[in-house]
Parts: structure tokens; C-alpha cells; sequence
């Protein structure tokens, strides 16, 4: 590999790392998924609330245990514990960024061994068995994301203005961040709305593509700052 880049590498998890939505199953399985989620498709609940009925929809007999074993059992992209490997082994920062919940990212990382990995992401606070509530960090008021966090500036925070961000994802909760980063790789609803964005990005299918193309990319020194992400960038720091 060529000299020290300044390359940061951030992947959504639900859909992107693992292959189901860890979030909607679960919910699926221990409280109330619908109506609310269509509910939130339909724009008649916002994220921030939709979360917050469905913590408070899980059955009392759901403990953290319960939701950790669960979520260890959920299948994962193959590649993708090789693709960290791949990053941690040139020196390339990679992190989550997920508008999910840590009780479930968390188990699914400890199992592939990467419970090291940065993630930022919504938690689920156990106040006894009657209360189960979502925290948001990142909320932001500027960002019009469909994130309760929002992965733009959980990405922003951790990046200086020289970093090359990479991207992966494959959701609406992504959109704020492949429009504020240089390399975007973008599957399902994602690659969608990049295309009618106009937001250059490569579809993948797995983490084996990202690292091939990712590889190359480094190799051939093709990786450079997109001017629309910077000036977008720019913008949020002033609002922000
Ligand atoms: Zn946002």
C-alpha cells in the first residue's frame, strides 16, 4: 500500500453489515413493529417518536439479555470482518454509523471479534423492567435527515477537513451521509436516491465488492475530496 492516507471509512449497519434490519426484527419479535412503521414511511410519525413507541411496545418480560442473544444469531455480510481487517491493517479509521440501537450492534461485533470498532449510534436505556427508552446523541435540529441521530454529524464530528469519507449504506436513514461524503457505495433505497440525486456512488452487494473497489481506488490514487460533499460539509458546519 502507498504512503499514509487520510481516509476515513464509515458503514451504516442494519442492511448494509448485517443482512436483515436487525431493528425491525427485533421489534417484529419482542414488541410492536406495525402500524408504526408504516406510520413513519407514510411521514405521519417522525423517527425520534417511531423509536420511541416501539421501546416503549417491547413486552415486559424483554430484557437486555434477550435482545443481545438475539441479535447474535442474525446473519452478517461474510466479508465484512475480513474488510475491518483489511482497514485496521492499512491504517484506515472504520466505524459504524447507525441509526439503531447499541443493544443489538454491539453483540453482533463482540461475535465477529471486532468489539474494538467505533460506533456511533442511538442507545436503549433499561430503566428497569418498566421503561425501556431511546437516548439520541447525534439528534440534530439543522440536518433535514430522516435520522433520529444524525449520521452527518456523528461523521462530521469525527473527521478533520483534510479526510477522504467513505461511505456504505443502503437505506433512507443514510441519505445525510452519502450527500456530505467523497466516496459513497450504495445499495437498495440508497443507490436509488443517489441516482436521482445525481450523487456519484458505487452499487455493491457485499463488503468483498467495497474492499475490491476500495483497493483499487487507494491503489491507483483515484481517491480525492468530491467538491459537492465538501461545500455540503462546509454548510452544516456553519448551521450546525
Ligand atoms: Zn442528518
Amino acid at each position: 500500500m502507498p504512503e499514509k492516507l487520510e481516509i476515513a471509512v464509515f458503514c451504516d449497519f442494519d442492511g448494509t453489515v448485517t443482512k436483515l434490519d436487525i431493528g425491525d426484527e427485533l421489534f417484529k419479535n419482542f414488541g410492536e413493529f406495525e402500524p408504526y412503521h408504516t406510520d413513519l414511511r407514510n411521514g405521519r410519525l417522525n423517527i425520534r417518536d417511531y423509536w420511541k413507541i416501539l421501546c416503549s411496545s417491547l413486552r415486559h418480560d424483554v430484557d437486555k439479555e434477550k435482545l443481545e442473544s438475539f441479535a447474535s444469531e442474525i446473519e452478517v455480510d461474510p466479508y465484512f470482518e475480513q474488510f475491518v481487517r483489511f482497514c485496521n491493517n492499512n491504517s484506515i479509521p472504520v466505524a459504524i454509523l447507525s441509526d439503531g440501537f447499541d443493544v443489538y450492534i454491539e453483540p453482533v461485533l463482540r461475535k465477529l471479534g471486532l468489539e474494538e470498532m467505533k460506533v456511533f449510534c442511538n442507545k436503549m436505556i433499561f430503566n428497569g423492567k418498566s421503561a425501556i427508552v431511546p437516548n439520541y446523541k447525534y439528534a440534530s435540529e439543522s440536518c433535514e435527515c430522516l435520522c433520529a441521530s444524525c449520521k452527518r454529524n456523528a461523521m462530521l464530528e469525527y473527521v478533520d477537513d483534510e479526510t477522504i469519507i467513505v461511505f456504505a449504506g443502503d437505506d433512507y436513514s443514510d441519505f445525510c451521509a452519502a450527500e456530505h461524503s467523497d466516496i459513497v457505495f450504495a445499495k437498495k433505497k440508497l443507490a436509488a436516491w443517489c441516482n436521482e440525486k445525481r450523487i456519484p456512488h458505487y452499487p455493491y452487494s457485499n463488503f468483498f465488492d467495497v474492499m475490491r473497489i476500495l483497493k483499487k481506488l487507494i491503489e491507483g490514487k483515484k481517491l480525492k475530496i468530491r467538491h459537492q460533499a465538501k461545500i455540503k460539509r462546509m454548510k452544516a458546519f456553519e448551521t450546525e
